[in-house]
């Protein structure tokens, strides 16, 4: 029965498989008995939320018989502030990846194309697969013309071709960490053809420091067929929320909206975001222990000698010399949580998202005792 069901779905669905979370911490403790874990597998803000989010989230349980703001007026307000647009131009999502999917429903068919990098997130081929469009995954850099893992925009320019309507690029890319500069994203973005829709992923922005990083949201009035998303479940540390959002000149959020669910950002969402753009100092400080536990992690992977792909985001990726899997496990009963990434064709490579001094420290420990 369940066969012949799956033989109903739509080709594209059957060939999926779904996405694979990192494995919660409340799993761990239920299956191992650990009691103390660390999880340093989702990207998540190790501070948490601001003070000034929380209080923000006590005027919701006033409103939680009523249909959010499907329009999301005061946060779209605020963010257009921020990135110097108009209302129309912000499309907000249940996370980023609500807009990513908004993007393929909307431009993608059965008859159509998305490119998108070799070891580029793992969202981009789900929607695309889920409609039954074409991926088509431009082969990365070696090491010898670009970072090792990034994307190569000239790859990528190659593999867009008449039917193509949508190009992912994650800038920061997860889980390689690697990023793109100004110049080269422009040139990218100039030599795309009209029709076809560039999605700029943004979702590590904050975290970049780095001179020649853009902000390509700055853009999206000189290009009809940019997109570019941002999200609150990182640096801002509201993951559980889901609120992510998009830029785009207003014909194009106008596609967007046309595919999106009516109440699809709900009200608890839309405050704590406005909070928290608001409060600049717990960014700063978010950012700053990313940068200190960046540096401690990548000085133990040294010690430990393990190589590493320098990272713009709040996560290293590494590689542990081995069968991944087996170090991952072995993590797991140290109550160490990281992230196996082998499904994005990275062997011997695990992902740790950046913690508190004292989770990396725990990572760090875990790790040498594990590859002793
Ligand atoms: C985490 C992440 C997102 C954000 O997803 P949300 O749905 O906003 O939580 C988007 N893109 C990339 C590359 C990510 O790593």
């Amino acid at each position: 029965m369940t066969a012949s069901l799956l033989e109903s779905a739509i080709p594209g669905v059957q060939g999926l498989r779904p996405y694979a979370p990192g494995k919660p911490l409340s799993e761990l403790e239920r299956e191992y008995g650990i009691t103390d874990a660390v999880k340093l597998a989702s990207n998540e803000n190790p501070l948490g939320p601001s003070k000034s989010v929380l209080d923000a989230l006590q005027c919701g349980y006033h409103e939680l018989a009523r249909y959010p703001d499907g329009n999301g007026f005061e946060l779209k307000s605020a963010l257009a502030e921020r990135h110097d647009v108009k209302a129309e131009w912000i499309t907000l999502g249940n996370g980023s990846n609500d807009v990513l999917e908004m993007v393929a429903r909307a431009f993608l068919s059965p008859q159509s194309s998305a490119v998108f990098s070799a070891h580029a997130f793992a969202v981009y081929p789900i929607v695309t697969q889920a409609i039954g469009a074409r991926s088509r995954v431009a082969a990365a850099h070696n090491g010898r013309r670009g970072p090792l893992f990034g994307h190569d925009l000239d790859a990528m320019h190659a593999q867009i071709d008449a039917d193509t309507r949508v190009v992912f690029i994650a800038n920061p890319n997860n889980p390689t960490g690697t990023w793109l500069p100004h110049n080269a994203l422009r040139s990218f973005i100039e030599s795309v053809p009209a029709e076809v829709v560039v999605v700029i992923d943004e979702a590590y922005f904050e975290y970049v420091d780095e001179e020649d990083y853009p902000d390509t949201s700055q853009w999206v009035d000189e290009f009809p067929n940019l997109l570019v998303t941002r999200t609150f479940s990182k640096a801002y540390g509201l993951a559980s929320l889901r609120i992510g959002y998009g830029v785009s000149q207003p014909i194009l959020a106008d596609v967007l909206n046309r595919v999106r669910q009516p109440f699809n950002v709900n009200s608890f969402a839309q405050l704590a975001a406005r909070a928290a753009l608001d409060d600049r100092e717990h960014l700063a400080r978010a950012v700053e222990i990313n940068r200190q536990g960046m540096a401690q992690l990548t000085k133990g992977f040294d010690e430990l000698t393990l190589p590493y792909i320098p990272s713009a985001g709040n996560f290293i990726s590494v590689d542990v010399g081995r069968d991944p899997g087996t170090v991952y496990e072995a993590l797991l009963h140290e109550g160490v949580i990281v992230r196996p990434v082998d499904n994005y064709g990275m062997p011997g490579y695990l992902r740790v998202s950046i913690g508190l001094e004292d989770e990396n420290r725990r990572c760090l420990e875990a790790l040498g005792k594990v590859l002793a």
